[in-house]
């Protein structure tokens, strides 16, 4: 997969039916979708595949309890259908996870109980099993660090888990695989207009400095928290559609929740659900619910979110985890459609995303979830097909499996790879030194690396540290020291010099060091 060889196929293409701005979730499942039912497909994303809120979610694929305590049953249905679809798609992606939700009042166990038990019969025939009340001791022998005093017991259910930016990836490769072309690097910089019409749109490779035109038969606006500033490049004036909320998770060491269970509280003190993971060998935290004035690629956790969640840790996990044991916070933003925005004429067949279309024929998606992004992909190719004449093709993507299906269990950290797995193996056996880790503290080999260059279109330290691998993530810190070398192996694979391999560990530490609370200097 050659960055050269894809900017040739798009500076060549005279004319695309459809180019998808934005390479989240939203995006990227736009891509898949569009390209298998044989549209001639172009999705731009300004930085890397599932840089913005994509890659900084729970990591669950879900039905979404908070929505059936809000008493929306259809969407609670779609969600955990489309939920047992992903699994069915892509099982080397999606696990099921087991959660536990403690009581500490008596009342809440038949409440909580019926509530949970209505959630596993929804999901059908799609179910990952029946919730069932626990009592104390079952309970503290599923979630041994549970906070002890008033349990009086709890619920299991089951949701599942996933990574959120392998699964990008996967969607990025699946696209190419039905025929799309996909670009990293390339944000959207402005509109060819034709009697009112957008016939066109420019975009500029960060790497060179070039700006392409790029002409289409249709547009889709799916920049998630970022539409409006797309929507302005339309209509200057257009009124802003979007609020941004931002939710904020921290990552400790396994030790806080041993086991396989994951725990859910299902109201703070102050009404707010939390959620406890394991995942990749580490603990997830989180997350908050904080209004933000702006959207930014890189929101920040704020010190009353990471107070939030390190109280909340230390009362239902036992211990609070020190500054030096949170070995990542990441931030990321949830676009919220404003009622009185300017969302003209408003499409919404769930109530979960919001499709709006602009005079000039661009369709701005936003909302949703990652576990929904199949389902508002075929609804956003189906609006767009029938408005841009591009012919009606039915959507195949139900039972589509993803690039890596693959049924085998492999170790963590290889499992995401799915049926890619024995070629990045291949890579070490004929070069052992790539077998070698990255850093001592993080679970990923120089092979993935190269892997990543060659056929993930990673092209900086951060596409590998942050979003191919989840060495941010995982381990904030280590992953800032094995900078340098990542950055020579990538330099290798793409003919780069020393000058670019210090650029990129300076960039990459400046960008890592907001993702601690803690510096070891
Ligand atoms: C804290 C939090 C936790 C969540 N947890 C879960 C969960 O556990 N499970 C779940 O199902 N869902 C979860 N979600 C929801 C889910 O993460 C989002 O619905 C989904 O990631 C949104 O994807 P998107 O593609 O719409 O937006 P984004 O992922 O933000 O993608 C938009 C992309 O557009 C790009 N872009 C911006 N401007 C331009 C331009 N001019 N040109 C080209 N590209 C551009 C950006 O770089 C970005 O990559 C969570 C959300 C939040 C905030």
């Amino acid at each position: 997969m050659q960055r050269h060889a894809i900017i040739n196929t798009i500076t060549q293409t005279p004319e695309w039916d459809i180019v998808v701005i934005g390479g989240g979730a939203t995006g990227l499942g736009i891509a898949v979708d569009a390209a298998s039912r044989g549209f001639k497909t172009l999705l731009l994303e300004a930085y890397d595949f599932a840089k913005g809120t994509s890659s900084k979610a729970t990591k669950l694929v879900h039905g979404g309890v908070r929505y059936l305590a809000q008493g929306n049953i259809s969407l609670v249905y779609e969600a955990l259908h489309e939920r047992g679809r992903l699994r069915k798609n892509a099982p080397h992606l999606v696990r099921v996870m087991p959660h536990v939700v403690p009581a500490y009042n008596l009342i809440d166990l038949p409440f909580y109980g019926s509530g949970l038990l209505l959630y596993s019969v929804l999901a059908g025939r799609l179910g990952f099993g029946f919730s069932r009340i626990i009592s104390r001791n079952e309970a503290l022998s599923l979630a041994p660090t549970l906070s002890k005093s008033r349990l009086k017991g709890g619920i299991v259910y089951y949701d599942g888990q996933f990574d959120d930016s392998r699964l990008a990836v996967t969607l990025m490769r699946t696209a190419f695989n039905h025929g799309a072309t996909l670009i990293n690097h390339m944000p959207a910089t402005g509109f060819v207009h034709h009697d009112n019409k957008i016939v066109g749109v420019t975009a500029q490779d960060r790497e060179t400095g070039v700006t392409h035109t790029i002409r289409a038969k249709a547009f889709i606006n799916a920049t998630g928290v970022f539409v409006d500033d797309v929507r302005k490049l339309d209509k200057a004036d257009v009124k802003p559609l979007l609020a941004r909320s931002q939710g904020i998770h921290i990552v400790v060491d396994r030790s806080f929740l041993p086991g396989d269970h994951a725990v859910m509280i299902p109201k703070t003190d102050d009404g707010r659900v939390l959620f406890a993971l394991p995942w990749h060998d580490c603990v997830v935290i989180g997350t908050t619910d904080t209004p933000v004035p702006h959207a930014d690629i890189e929101p920040r956790a704020l010190e009353d979110e990471i107070e939030f969640v390190l109280s909340h840790t230390e009362k239902y996990l036992t211990r609070r985890p020190q500054p030096h044991e949170v070995l990542s916070v990441f931030a990321g933003l949830r676009p919220l459609v404003k009622a009185g925005g300017d969302s003209g004429n408003t499409k919404a067949l769930s109530r979960d995303h919001t499709i709006v279309f602009a005079e000039s024929g661009l369709m701005t998606i936003t909302g949703g979830k990652w576990t929904t992004y199949r389902h508002m992909a075929e609804d956003a190719v189906n609006q767009i097909s029938q408005r841009a004449q591009l012919g009606s093709r039915p959507c195949v993507t139900h039972q589509m499996r993803l690039h890596g299906y693959s049924t085998e269990r492999d170790s963590d950290n290889m499992q995401m790879y799915g049926s890619d797995a024995p070629a990045i193996r291949a890579l070490i056996q004929a070069n052992p030194t790539l077998g070698n880790l990255i850093h001592h503290d993080l679970p990923y080999t120089n092979a993935e690396v190269v892997w990543a260059v060659r056929h993930e279109l990673a092209r900086t330290v951060e596409d590998v540290l942050a979003r191919r691998t989840r060495s941010i993530l995982l381990n904030a810190q280590a992953s800032i020291a094995a900078a340098h070398h990542v950055a020579e192996l990538i330099a290798a694979e793409l003919k780069y010099d020393n000058q670019w391999v210090a650029d990129q560990v300076d960039a990459y530490t400046a960008f890592a060091q907001t993702y601690l609370i803690y510096r070891a200097d």
